[in-house]
């Protein structure tokens, strides 16, 4: 009988570092040094002799955001299930996060309000906050202190193929030379424009289809001086369900971060972006929870930085039929979602994982990784299943809707409404969207009776007595 989705999604969300790997090549190269990157290299780093990663910007020693990465001055919320994935493969990662500022937040220091109620506490919430760049920065240090990893500067221009296998890379270093480096294996990381499809079809090779869904998301995100340095509260969040999203509000984070700072962020969708000025920023935060109105009482620092993003969109490697041997694609690459779920980071950690278990399981290196797309199609469709789905709902997205799309909306929503009273339907839910959890762990016989009781309990605490 085959494994099910979740049991997969369970496994590849282990913990435990892997003690049976063996070297099966001599050189890999990773497309591109960002985190799925670096984390495709890490995993590498236990079976190949040597691993370079060949990333396009130029990297200094401060974190910073980077051309390449265009959204990392925006708010990135590391998901419990991601961050497990970094501790596993870099250990005692989130100590040296916290000690280099890193902020933790456990039940008694996280507000999350849906509608514009607050959500019951769980016991089981851990978050890490910083920045982008701050994290990205650790996690590229962990990756090059390796003894076989080396990082160089160079913009990818394409992949050789050979005998139905990847033979090489093509990269142009900053002084305009092309270089050409031989590769028993190669990952592409290049991120949601990688342009690996179209090296491939223009060598005759099929390139894989894109879905897209047009959600069309504006971002605003702006930095605050913290006054104190570790608050009651460390992260809070505002969200409402989409299709009851009020007029002069947004959903909005707000995240103590490295160096003292809150970093603050609005969603809002088509015409809507929220949080412009820094007038209207702070008069946004003002209508939130507490915790949002405090924070911009601090000096704003730098500029409000905005961001769209039109459409979460995957790209079906698992679909087909031909494809080169010892080539694989990973992170937004293959799947980049809505970011207001904050899937993006986790998805590429979990992607490793998959890497790792594919490397593992005495793979035949000459046929294409299909073990490994079939794996990662299971993260791809847990993400977008959790993230796409939900999005149906926002008025400007007009489907195509999946067969039974508005009764099982209608039963989520049962559900989501749930959780801000429901301690145990609350755990399960966000076991699920902090991909811990596979989707399927949600629908029980538990969840479905803690769901009515509290649906029935909403209804009779609303009639006026
Ligand atoms: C506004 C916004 C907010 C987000 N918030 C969150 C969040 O809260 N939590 C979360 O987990 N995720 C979030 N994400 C998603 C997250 O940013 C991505 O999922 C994540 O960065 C994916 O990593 P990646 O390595 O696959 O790609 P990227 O980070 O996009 O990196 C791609 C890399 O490839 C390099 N590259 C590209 N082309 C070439 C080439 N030809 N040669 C060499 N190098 C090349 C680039 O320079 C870059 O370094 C957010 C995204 C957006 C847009």
């Amino acid at each position: 009988m085959p494994e099910s989705a979740a049991r997969t999604f369970h496994r590849l969300g282990t913990t435990e570092v892997p003690t049976d790997t063996r070297r099966l090549f001599g050189t890999a190269v990773v497309l591109g040094g960002s985190i799925a990157g670096l984390l495709a290299a890490r995993v590498l780093a236990d079976h190949a002799e040597r691993v370079v990663v060949v990333e396009r910007d130029e990297i200094t020693g401060a974190p910073a955001p980077r051309p390449g990465v265009p959204q990392s001055t925006q708010v990135h919320t590391l998901l419990p299930g991601g961050r497990r994935q970094l501790d596993r493969w870099f250990d005692g990662f989130s100590r040296e996060a916290v000690a280099a500022g890193a902020v933790q937040s456990g039940p008694d220091d996280l507000r999350v309000h849906y509608n514009g109620r607050l959500k019951v506490s769980t016991p089981d919430v851990d978050f890490l906050s910083s920045s982008r760049p701050f994290l990205e920065a650790l996690v590229r240090r962990r990756t090059t202190s390796l003894p076989n990893v080396v990082a160089v500067r160079g913009r990818a221009l394409g992949v050789e193929l050979a005998d139905g296998r990847v033979t090489g890379v093509r990269h142009e270093t900053p002084e305009g030379e092309t270089v050409r480096l031989d590769a028993d294996f190669v990952v592409d990381a290049m991120g949601r424009s990688s342009r690996l499809g179209h090296w491939l079809a223009a060598a005759g090779w099929q390139q894989p289809g894109t879905r897209r869904m047009n959600i069309d998301v504006n971002y605003t995100t702006a930095r605050f001086q913290r006054k104190e340095s570790r608050p009651e509260v460390t992260t809070a969040l505002a969200f409402w369900a989409l299709d009851r999203l009020p007029a002069d509000v947004a959903p909005a984070a707000c995240s103590a971060i490295e160096d003292d700072q809150w970093m603050i962020m609005f969603g809002g969708f088509g015409d809507d972006a929220p949080g412009r000025t820094p007038e209207e920023f702070r008069r946004i935060c003002r209508a939130l929870p507490g915790t949002f109105a405090d924070a911009v009482e601090g000096e704003m620092i730098g500029e409000i930085q905005p961001y769209k993003q039109a459409d979460s969109r995957r790209r079906d490697y698992h679909l087909l039929d031909r494809f080169p041997a010892r080539l694989v694609s990973v992170g937004d690459a293959v799947a980049s979602f809505n970011p207001i779920y904050g899937q993006g980071m986790s998805s590429a950690a979990l992607h490793a994982s998959c890497l790792s278990e594919h490397l593992r399981s005495s793979p035949d290196l000459d046929a294409p990784a299909r073990r490994f797309f079939a794996l990662q199609r299971v993260v791809v469709d847990a993400a977008w299943q959790t993230s796409a789905t939900p999005d149906l709902a926002l008025p400007h997205v007009g489907g195509p809707y999946p067969r039974g799309y508005h009764l099982a909306k209608r039963l989520t929503d049962h559900v989501v409404d749930a959780t801000v009273t429901d301690v145990e339907v609350s755990r399960r839910f966000n076991a699920v969207t902090e991909m811990r959890a596979h989707p399927s762990t949600l629908v029980t016989p538990g969840v479905v009776l803690r769901t009515l009781r509290a649906t029935l309990r909403d209804r009779r605490d609303a009639v006026p007595s």
